[in-house]
Formats: structure tokens, C-alpha cells, sequence
């Protein structure tokens, strides 16, 4: 994708229209209202002019001999193929399809999208849409608004992409409401040609977009975003959303636009892999962008407190507690200097209250402490504007030291922004990040911290353990193709390839077989069924622990042969292993990604307190590490009140054997290992189940 769409010299509009309730005239209008630097063609059959400008009988007509940037189309979704089919004789670079009638409305709709897509492809035309508002760039030397919509951006560094154009909308809105400009807009809709990765890497590319701001309902190709975002993410900070978490959330997404949202977690943890920071919520997204967008990134999470009134930097640092942010003391130096300067009565240290009567000077000196405390990272400050001060002067003394950009700075600024016009813009033309709620101004620093620890936390290379047998384990699923679920023989064969370390085992056809596999193990064992019908074992009466002699095996297989009557039915004698913690860790594979491998906690509550995290595959030993370390139940893996810890090292390493394991065997679906049984120096894998 070239500069042609987002830097445009020439805009046609096929569709263009003397209506001013139509698209076709809306466009125009906000190409010249937003004062764009190229030419524009309206083409309409019947006008002369449109808006004051020379109308055009067809596109071939338009005097533009190298081509035209951009043609934004606006007419029924039918007569498109033909007018692109004009486009390409043409010469036309990109077309922005505005018009509905496609994929989104079905198979006809599709049929047409297709239809146009081929013809586009055969000249060359890059299509943006269709079904999509379009795009806008305020470079001052472009100044392009190829876009129906009503928000009209100061240029600013924040770059927006969004396959839906309501929700770009409404995160456009909001950088206008508070103030703060952005630079390039786009929304693709059905993005049929021209895609979100496409732009995001053209966005990483744009040197004056400092921020990317993105939204998604799910990802088409997950491994090219993934790839895309990588790659930007380690230039730029990326803020992105996932919507359609939930399950009523997931079906309103695919109901609209080409969505295709089904629930996934795929999408927060390829962002969590990308070094993309993900947000739940759009208004937070919208507000962390805006400290982006001017501030330095904080080197850690300590964070220095100003302000002039109490309550609002009580509420700050609850939210400061919540998002694991420190409030250091200051040092003894910083403390002379502050009570040297400052109002005797002003309460110093971390926070420093200043008072409502604070001066503009006062605000400096804690500003300049802060910024020279080797144990601050970042500085947040509480500013209400008494009618009793000048209020401007302090604004400038934030501006100023916001400008040096040593450390970042944000303001919660308790203001009437229709009184205090003068300090409302010297602290937004100073690039101060301001915003009217403490917990706003405290979330958005969060975000600079949150971004600060995900890029520069180190996961270290995957680990390749060479003592695997891949062509065992391959030959063995090669042997079970076309059934759904392996046996456990197989099963435990392919753990066995792969150096996973489960509790001793054999198989037995009848009881007889089963008490001699018994004793071969060693008492105390347990019998379990095994059968292709069988899946819950435990549920059917297949599970029977701690059997301490032969007849308890004999007797236990016997009576499950009479109650479970299945012709395939065996027996499965393992080591019975008491005491230690049960987790699972699982795999599922995901759709042109790999897989996805989880962790929790197992046994009885494992279905009601569903404490399990997730991963995409492959996993390195940091990443294993931190899902050990990310369920709620952590402490119980440590030991709590005396009781001892598990073997975490073992399960980290079966972590990554699985990751391995999954990764080499592609056609595994799913696969369980529930539980796993870990004690304070070793693990053992007791059921296990693989479906391909
Ligand atoms: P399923 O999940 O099919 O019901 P499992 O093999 O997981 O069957 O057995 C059910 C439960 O029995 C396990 O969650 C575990 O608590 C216990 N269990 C199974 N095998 C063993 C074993 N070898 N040692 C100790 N407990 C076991
Ligand atoms: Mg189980």
C-alpha cells in the first residue's frame, strides 16, 4: 500500500451528489471544509457543478493524465464492478467503496464483492471498504478528509484504525472532545482488499504517528497481524481493543460489518505477544492514547504525587494500588528543598499538597524535586483552579516542565474549562495530558507503566529439548488417522516420546491382566476404564484409586466390565499417587495460529473457580513461568501456612514440552492433561486425553 491512499493528491467521487443528505455531497464538503491540498472531481452524469466545483460526465472524463489518487464510490452496489472495470482504464490508484450491498448482506452481496475485487486486481487498484467511512490524514500538507463522517482533527500524533466505523467514530470523538489531535484515520469495513495489518504497518511507517489506536472484533489472519504487529509494536506504542469477549458480545460482532468475531482469547494474547497494550475499555483506551501521544515512557513504576487539594490524590493512589504502583518517600534533600519553598503549612513529601493556595512557584520547585528524585518515574498531578491564585502561571510552570519531557506527567485537571479558558489551553498547547477525573489521570499514567513493563520484560528464546521423538509421536497419530480421540496406549506413548513424565502404567485386557499389571507397578495402584465411549471417566464409575491388593484390583475391574458393558472396554492400571496438588494443562489448537496452552489449577473446584490462563503456543521459560505465576491460586503452587510448595521448575518444563509437543504435531486438536499431580520435587501426569 502506497502513500496514493493516505497522502492523495486527487480525490474523484463516483457518485457525487447535489443532495447535501448524501454521502456523495457530505465527501466533497469535508474535502474542501477540511481544506484538502489536492483536487477533487465529482463525477456525476446529470450535475454541472457540485458544491461549486466542475462536475464530470464519467470518470474518463476528469483531466488527470497520471491517474487519480483516490475514488471514493457511492453508488448502488451493483453498478460497482462496471465503474472499477472505468477505474482501472483509468488509472486509478485506490478506490474507497463507501457503498453497502456486499459481503455484509450475504451471498449475493458476496458475489459482487468478489466480482469487483477480480477486476480491480487485474488493474492494479487497491480497494479500501467496502462498506467503510474511508480515511482522513490532517497533515497540514495533505489535509485529506476521504470520509463521510463529523470530526474534524486538529493534526496531532494519535493514528486510529477500526474496521468499524462507529466505533472510529466514537475514539475520534473522543481525542476531539479532549482536545488532542490525531493524525490518520482509517476504517475499512469489509476490508475486502485493503487490510488492518496492511495499515497498521503503513501507520508504524508514518513518523509523525506517535500512538496507534486499535480496534478489533477478531482477526482474519491472525498470523500476518501478529507478524504486522511485532514489528510496529517495537517502534511505536500500539493501544489496542478486542471487542467481543463475551459470548452475547461476540455475536452482535459477527452480525454486522464482514465481522467475524466468535469468542476468542486468541486475540488479547496474540496483542500479549505482539507487545501490543490491550484495553477492556474504550473510554481508558482513549485516554492512556492521549498520554501516549505527548509523553515520555516511565522507566518504572514509581510514581511522585503534587496537589492542591486532598481527596482526589486519595483516590489516585487507590487506583495507583490497584495497578501495582508505587508512592515512594522522597529523599531528605528533596524533602529540605520542598519545605524551603513551599508554604510552611503544605503538607511535603510523597504525596506534597501544596495547598489550595499553592503558587505557580511552588508547583515548579515540586515539580523540579520530583523530576530529580533517582526514586520517582513518573509524576502525577492533582491541580483544582482557585479563583485566589493564578491559576495560568501554574499552568505554565506544568507545561514547562511537561515540555522537557524528563519523566511523564499527567494532571487531573478540576476545572470549569468554560472560566478558566486561558489555563485549560496553555496546559493542552504545553501537551499536557489533562483529564477530569483523578482515577482517569491515574489509569492513564498506569498505562505508560503497564507499556513500559511489557516492553522491556525479556521472554527469552524457546527451548528445544532434543531428547524428544517427533517421528515416534508422528508415527503414531499417522496410525490413528481418521478416529477423533487416540487410546491411551497412544496417548501415553506419545508423552513418553516427548520426555513428559507421567505416574507408572500398564495396560490390561481383563482383570486377570489387571491384577498382574498390579503387581508389577507396585501397590497401592488405581484402575481406570478405557474405552472409545468412555470420555468422563470418573463421572461413569471408570475411576477406582488407592486399591491396595490384587483382589481390590480384580474385584474393581470385574465389577466395571458388568456396569459399563462396552465391547472395546480395558483396563488402565497406574500408580496411585496421594497427597501433592492437582493442576491441568491443556492444548487447543487455533485456527492458523497454532495453538493456544492453558494452566490452572485442577481438581474439584477447577469448573467453578475457573482459574486458568492462557498462552499461544510456542512458549518460552519466562512465559511458562508467568502463567505459573499469573492464576489467582499462585500462593497455593508456593506452599501456604507451612505446607510445602510444588516442584513449580517441573511444571514449567512440562509447559514446554507440551508447547513442543503440540507445535511438532499440528493435526492434535486438543489435548488435556487433567490432572497432572505435582509434589514438591516432581510431577506426574495421571489422565491424559489427545483428539486430533
Ligand atoms: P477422568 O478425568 O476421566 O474422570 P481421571 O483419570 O482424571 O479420570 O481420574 C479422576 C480423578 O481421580 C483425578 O482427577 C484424580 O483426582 C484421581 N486420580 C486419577 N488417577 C490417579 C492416580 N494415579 N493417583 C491419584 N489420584 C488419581
Ligand atoms: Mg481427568
Amino acid at each position: 500500500m502506497s502513500d496514493s491512499l493516505f497522502r492523495p493528491k486527487s480525490v474523484a467521487v463516483i457518485g457525487a451528489s447535489s443532495k447535501e443528505l448524501h454521502i456523495g455531497n457530505r465527501v466533497i464538503k469535508n474535502l474542501l471544509d477540511f481544506g484538502f491540498k489536492g483536487s477533487i472531481y465529482p463525477v456525476n452524469p446529470k450535475a454541472d457543478e457540485i458544491r461549486g466545483i466542475k462536475a464530470y460526465k464519467s470518470i474518463m472524463e476528469v483531466p488527470e493524465k497520471d491517474g487519480i489518487d483516490v475514488v471514493h464510490m457511492v453508488i448502488p452496489a451493483k453498478f460497482v464492478p462496471a465503474a472499477v472495470d472505468d477505474c482501472g482504464k483509468k488509472g486509478v490508484k485506490n478506490i474507497i467503496i463507501n457503498s453497502g450491498g456486499f459481503k455484509e448482506i450475504g451471498p449475493k452481496g458476496e458475489a459482487i464483492e468478489k466480482d469487483f475485487l477480480e477486476r480491480a486486481k487485474k488493474y492494479g487498484i487497491r480497494i479500501f471498504g467496502p462498506n467503510c467511512q474511508g480515511i482522513i490524514n490532517s497533515d497540514p500538507d495533505i489535509r485529506a478528509y476521504c470520509n463521510f463522517t463529523f470530526t474534524k482533527p486538529d493534526p496531532g500524533h494519535i493514528s486510529i484504525t477500526a474496521l468499524s466505523g462507529g466505533v472510529a467514530e466514537v475514539i475520534h470523538q473522543a481525542f476531539s472532545q479532549m482536545g488532542v489531535g490525531t493524525r490518520i484515520y482509517a476504517s475499512n469495513g469489509n476490508a475486502c482488499d485493503i487490510t488492518i495489518p496492511e495499515i497498521v504497518r503503513y501507520l508504524g511507517d508514518d513518523e509523525e504517528t506517535r500512538t496507534i489506536v486499535l480496534y478489533v472484533e477478531g482477526l482474519r489472519d491472525a498470523a500476518t497481524f501478529l507478524e504486522v504487529a511485532k514489528e510496529v509494536a517495537a517502534k511505536k506504542p500500539v493501544l489496542a481493543m478486542k471487542a467481543g469477549r463475551t459470548e452475547v458480545g461476540a455475536k452482535a460482532a459477527s452480525s454486522h460489518t464482514g465481522g467475524l468475531a466468535e469468542v476468542d482469547i486468541a486475540t488479547e494474547l496474540i496483542f500479549k505477544k505482539a507487545g501490543i497494550l490491550s484495553f477492556r475499555d474504550e473510554a481508558e483506551l482513549c485516554q492512556a492514547a492521549v498520554a501516549f501521544a505527548s509523553q515520555p515512557i516511565p522507566k518504572g513504576n514509581r510514581v511522585g504525587i503534587i496537589t492542591n487539594t486532598g481527596g482526589p490524590a486519595v483516590i489516585a493512589t487507590d487506583v495507583f494500588g490497584d495497578k501495582g504502583l508505587e508512592i515512594p518517600s522522597l529523599s531528605d534533600r528533596g524533602i529540605e528543598t520542598l519545605k524551603e519553598k513551599v508554604f510552611p503549612e503544605a503538607a511535603v513529601g510523597n504525596p506534597t499538597d501544596l495547598l489550595a493556595t499553592g503558587l505557580a512557584e511552588h508547583y515548579r520547585t515540586a515539580m523540579d524535586v520530583m523530576m530529580d528524585e533517582e526514586t520517582i518515574d513518573s509524576v502525577f498531578i492533582n491541580f483544582v483552579t482557585p479563583f485566589f491564585v493564578d491559576t495560568d502561571a501554574i499552568a505554565r510552570e506544568i507545561a514547562e516542565v511537561s515540555k522537557q519531557k524528563r519523566k511523564p506527567i499527567v494532571c487531573n485537571l478540576m476545572t470549569d474549562p468554560q472560566q478558566w479558558t486561558e489555563t485549560v489551553r496553555i496546559l493542552k498547547e504545553g501537551g499536557v495530558p489533562c483529564f477530569g477525573f483523578p482515577g482517569e489521570a491515574a489509569r492513564s499514567l498506569a498505562a505508560l507503566v503497564r507499556y513500559n513493563d511489557i516492553r522491556s520484560r525479556d521472554i527469552g528464546e524457546v527451548t528445544i529439548y532434543d531428547d524428544v521423538d517427533k517421528a515416534r509421536a508422528e508415527a503414531i497419530l499417522e496410525k490413528a488417522r481418521g478416529r477423533e480421540i487416540l487410546s491411551a496406549t497412544e496417548v501415553y506413548e506419545i508423552l513418553a516420546a516427548y520426555k513428559i513424565t507421567v505416574a507408572d502404567w500398564r495396560m490390561a485386557d481383563n482383570a486377570q491382566e489387571a491384577e498382574k499389571a498390579a503387581v508389577e507397578i507396585g501397590f497401592p495402584v488405581v484402575v481406570k476404564a478405557d474405552a472409545e465411549s468412555i470420555v468422563h471417566k470418573s463421572d461413569m464409575g471408570g475411576v477406582a484409586v488407592n486399591l491396595a491388593d490384587g483382589d481390590a484390583v480384580r474385584s474393581a475391574a470385574e465389577e466395571m466390565e458388568k456396569r459399563l458393558n462396552a465391547d472395546d472396554l480395558k483396563f488402565f492400571i497406574q500408580k496411585y499417587m496421594p497427597g501433592g496438588k492437582e493442576v491441568i494443562i491443556g492444548a487447543k489448537a487455533e485456527e492458523g495460529l497454532g495453538h493456544l496452552i492453558m494452566f490452572g489449577l485442577g481438581g474439584i473446584y477447577v469448573e467453578v473457580l475457573k482459574d486458568v490462563v492462557f498462552n499461544l503456543t510456542p512458549v518460552t521459560k519466562y512465559e511458562a513461568e508467568e502463567m505459573l505465576s499469573s492464576i489467582k491460586a499462585a500462593p497455593l503452587l508456593k506452599g501456604v501456612r507451612g505446607e510445602k510448595g510444588v516442584y513449580e521448575a517441573g511444571l514449567v518444563e512440562t509447559l514446554q514440552r507440551l508447547s513442543q509437543l503440540v507445535t511438532d504435531l499440528p493435526a492434535i486438536q486438543e489435548m488435556d492433561l487433567n490432572p497432572v499431580i505435582a509434589y514438591e520435587d516432581n510431577v506426574f501426569v495421571v489422565d491424559a486425553r489427545i483428539a486430533i
